[in-house]
């Protein structure tokens, strides 16, 4: 779902109270559009000015010969700047990029690499530049030549830069240059071919006049009715297309207050008198200066903002794609200091609050030690709201702002639990190569395309009446406007900014003397707005330069990945999409990825097969009830079928009598309940006849009719549970994934290949088999490949364990054609239908 579409969702139809009293303000524009009028096209051309001639930068390796994620990985490593692979990156930062030239990025490549550097226009695709290096081994080492073929005008289609279709049809019209170089890397074993793609933003001609024509008339203002924006969109100007947006009014604004109840968020103020603090506050500053992992701005004299997103975060986690914390310190006296934490991260509710908050950090002995106590809560909370969002997604009891708001529901989560559907979104448990995966832009780049020009200065005041609300604030509250003419608070500032924002006029220009009023809305804007609002910026912005596709926040890392439209016949990479996080799912309906099952096929089969996969596995063997019982050890879900006399925990083997529902003897193992545990720590209490009596009282209980479950066939049962057995076991992955590694190393095996053959083979024989028999597309060919697909993995493990090269690789040959076969089989049928 993109940005837009996110946006839609929260257009929700109740109306919401404070939209209500402040009803004037979202009246029905009569004549004129407010949002056409001249500042927000002043501001959009702004931007468009400042971005139109960026280069960007993504480094992507492709190959001829598939490579395996550890070569991926080396040539990362190998190569001498920090550019992660397939991210975006702005060449406009002076001194980080400077030296992002032709030849200096071919001399980081490995050697024995032949690279390629690929200069193209992202709009439509055309190249006008392919830099290619030659490594000439009769050279010293260290020297390579550079073959240079630049398009004249307008671009070319790749193939026409290739050396054999140059001098065939001399097509590309190009200019070869022959640079010699001295070469500064050495690197062994790799005899691949590798492009560094240069992705240059540029904007054709005619598209850059029709942008201005567009911008400086009214002429669009009412072309809103469906047809056009399809004839428009056909068209592919896209700028017309953001312009073509429903039209703000009361039923699509988007509503703040639900948005945010949607994500979570914390922004807490509060004034706090540190006791024992001896330190001044600029040292102190300077101290955490030296933290690597924090960002600290000066906002105003006595005031800085401290991005702490790194601190909220574990090590070796995949990084947040956005900034997830930011805490703004203003000196209010000598110890006396006024705290703001502005974070997308939801505490706990029992936390919130200033008294609260206060009471905990005010014995800080420094600034340092008050932020890493922030930090740690934020870390917790974080990981509570993850098990929060899988707990949902299981029981679907209640929703996730009602679980936010709920503190024992805080105190309840379960973020030990092996939630049976925690690895669902995985993408070695679906299919990588069944899937679309995204681009991720990287987050300062996204923020530096939103800033305004700066200005020299930051005008700042001291305590003062608001211009607007005539409310007496605080220096720190305040806010000069409009070159110093005129006073505004931050409440007032805040209101202003939700307005605009609710509309969807981007970009935002509030007018505040501000040096650079991005870094400045946090402290008085809920960053979760903030990032939506960057998104929006950034969606929009790539929109009018032409790129063609959708932007998606990506639920686990939060990165904002782009995902460009692809080819309508490609089915699969239409619906499945990945972020290079690891994390896949549903283009249309943001569940776990289901192709070649249709969303509406999708549902109506997980919902009955969930129940049919948890009795497959259930203790017991009553036919009455279907009981999933979510054990006190939090640790575990289990399933059994009732009416059963014993059950037991798989994981902590805690024997329950199902007639009693007390706990029964097991040799070794005495299960208490904490308050006796805790007596008997204590030494309180006598082992003895009391733990007989302890009654089982499960997290949670689930019963369900037997009767009431929908049949599904038993060979598709059979079928389908086979796969799904391993297709979750992340036990296995990891035994498969290692065991390869060594292989590896020993050179029996080349490359990687397991962990895609096995998540693209099980994934396959479970929905394919799904959407056999959901469509009634029986085919006894595809039925006996996917049959021979699970004999062959059974096999690849095999051979796995071994250590002959020749079985393993003949194999994964088998297994991968296979998949080709049932893939285009699925395919074909597919086609046929529509
Ligand atoms: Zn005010
Ligand atoms: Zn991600
Ligand atoms: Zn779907
Ligand atoms: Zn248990």
């Amino acid at each position: 779902m993109s940005t837009y579409s996110e946006l839609c969702r929260m257009y929700g139809s109740e109306v919401d109270e404070e939209e209500l009293q402040t009803r004037e303000l979202f009246e029905k524009p009569r004549g004129e559009r407010r949002w056409l009028g001249r500042r927000n096209h002043k501001g959009k051309e702004r931007l468009h000015n400042a971005v139109k001639d960026s280069n960007y930068i993504e480094k992507t390796v492709t190959s001829t010969e598939p490579l395996s994620k550890n070569a991926i990985r080396k040539i990362k490593e190998s190569t001498k700047d920090e550019l992660e692979l397939n991210v975006s990156y702005s060449l406009d930062k002076k001194n980080r990029w400077m030296g992002a030239d032709t030849v200096a990025l071919l001399g980081g490549t490995p050697e024995n690499l032949n690279a390629e550097i690929v200069e193209k226009n992202v709009v439509d695709k055309s190249i006008f530049a392919v830099h290619s290096k030659r490594v000439n081994f009769e050279q010293a080492p260290g020297e390579f030549d550079v073959r240079s073929a630049t398009s004249s005008g307008k671009g070319q289609h790749y193939s026409n830069f290739l050396p054999k279709s140059r001098e065939l049809g001399k097509k590309a019209n190009a200019n070869q240059v022959v640079i010699k170089l001295p070469k500064n890397s050495i690197w062994k074993n790799m005899v691949t071919k590798m492009k560094l793609r240069m992705k240059k933003m540029m904007v054709i001609m005619s598209h850059k006049t029709h942008l201005k024509t567009l911008l400086t008339s009214d002429l669009y203002v009412d072309t809103c009715d469906k047809q056009k924006k399809k004839k428009k969109n056909d068209r592919g100007s896209p700028e017309v297309l953001n312009a073509l947006e429903p039209e703000p009014d009361y039923t699509n604004l988007l509503n703040i207050p639900d948005y945010l109840r949607q994500e979570g968020f914390t922004f807490e103020k509060f004034d706090i008198t540190f006791h024992n603090q001896e330190d001044n506050f600029e040292r102190q500053i300077d101290e955490l200066r030296l933290e690597k992992k924090l960002i600290i701005k000066d906002l105003r004299p006595q005031q800085y903002l401290i991005d702490v997103s790194e601190w909220c975060q574990l090590d070796g986690e995949v990084k947040d794609g956005e900034t997830t914390a930011v805490i703004v310190i203003t000196q209010l006296k000598k110890n006396k200091y006024n705290f703001l934490i502005n974070s997308t991260i939801a505490i706990d509710p029992p936390k919130r609050g200033c008294v609260a908050l206060i009471k905990r950090i005010c014995h800080a002995t420094t600034l340092r030690q008050a932020i890493s106590h922030i930090t740690s809560e934020i870390l917790t909370a974080r990981k509570i709201v993850e098990t929060m969002r899988i707990s949902i997604q299981f029981y679907g009891r209640k929703t996730f702002p009602e679980l936010l708001r709920d503190p024992d529901e805080w105190e309840n989560q379960m973020v030990n639990m092996s939630w049976p559907n925690q690895y669902y979104h995985a993408t070695w448990a679906n299919s990588e190569e069944l899937s679309q995966v995204g681009g991720k832009f990287e987050w300062k780049d996204l923020c530096a395309m939103a800033k305004r020009d700066s200005k020299l200065k930051t005008g700042y005041t001291s305590n003062d009446r608001c211009g607007s609300c005539n409310q007496g604030k605080r220096s720190h509250e305040l806010y000069f406007v409009n070159n110093e003419s005129k006073l505004k608070c931050t409440e007032c500032l805040k209101d202003e900014f939700y307005r605009e924002v609710r509309a969807r006029r981007v970009p935002i220009d509030l007018e505040t003397d501000t040096a650079d009023e991005l870094e400045y809305l946090p402290t008085f804007v809920p960053l979760t707005i903030i990032n939506l609002y960057i998104r929006m910026i950034s969606e929009i912005i790539y929109k009018d330069l032409g790129a063609v596709g959708d932007f998606e926040k990506c639920p686990a890392c939060k990165s904002a990945v782009f995902f460009e439209s692809t080819s309508e016949e490609d089915a699969k990479k239409n619906q499945n999409r990945s972020c290079p996080c690891g994390y896949s799912w549903c283009k249309h309906c943001d569940r776990v990825p289901h192709w070649p099952l249709k969303c509406g096929d999708f549902a109506e089969w997980e919902e009955k097969w969930f129940l049919r996969y948890s009795m497959k596995h259930a203790q017991g063997s009553g036919t009455e009830t279907l009981l999933q019982v979510t054990c006190s050890c939090q640790k575990q879900v289990y399933n059994v079928l009732l009416p059963e006399e014993f059950i037991e925990c798989p994981g902590c083997k805690v024997n329950v009598n199902m007639n009693t529902m007390r706990t029964v003897w097991k040799h070794y193992y005495y299960p208490y309940d904490p308050v006796e545990r805790k007596l008997i720590k204590k030494g309180y209490y006598v082992v003895g006849e009391g733990y007989k009596k302890s009654p089982y009282v499960p997290q949670a209980k689930v019963y369900t009719d037997i009767v009431k479950i929908p049949g599904i066939k038993a060979s598709v049962i059979e079928t389908c549970g086979a796969a799904r057995d391993i297709r979750f076991d992340v036990h296995f992955r990891n035994r498969a994934v290692y065991r390869e590694h060594v292989l590896i190393r020993k050179g029996i095996m080349e490359e990687e290949a397991v962990e895609n053959l096995f998540g693209t083979s099980v994934y396959l024989v479970e929905t394919v088999t799904a959407w056999m028999y959901m469509t009634n597309q029986f085919d006894r060919s595809v039925m006996q490949t996917l049959e021979s697909m699970m004999e062959n993995r059974k096999m690849l493990m095999a051979t796995l364990s071994g250590e002959e090269s020749e079985a393993i690789k003949e194999c994964i040959k088998k297994l991968r054609k296979d998949i080709n076969y049932v893939v285009s089989a699925v395919e074909k049928k597919n086609s046929q239908i529509s």
